[in-house]
């Protein structure tokens, strides 16, 4: 497994540049080149990981399905976050009929 880049130190100060929303640690590798809240486009799984946890704790597991409009959605809602907490915002009905 590789180090936290240096940006990994910046997007997870309070654990070292690490994501350990899962049980093994995983290091976030994010270059200067990423989206503020990136979401595991570059192909860091700490990031991948914490988009996947911000959609099951705000409701939006269709969007998980790659194929979905809601994944653009919660992309969207996702990057509008500034601080590391997940939002609040549960939108239930939408997604009840799945
Ligand atoms: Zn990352
Ligand atoms: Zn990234």
């Amino acid at each position: 497994m590789s180090e936290p880049t240096a940006e990994g130190l910046k997007r997870y100060p309070a654990t070292a540049g690490y994501n350990v929303d899962l049980a093994s640690s995983i290091p976030c590798v994010c270059t200067s080149t990423c989206l503020v809240r990136c979401a595991g486009e570059c192909g860091c799984e700490a990031c991948s990981v914490q988009f996947t946890t911000f959609c099951e704790t705000s409701g939006r597991l269709s969007a998980l399905v790659s194929t979905s409009n809601a994944e653009e959605e919660a992309l969207d809602a996702y990057r509008r976050v500034e601080v590391a907490e997940p939002p609040v915002i549960i939108r239930r009905g939408r997604f009840d009929g799945r």
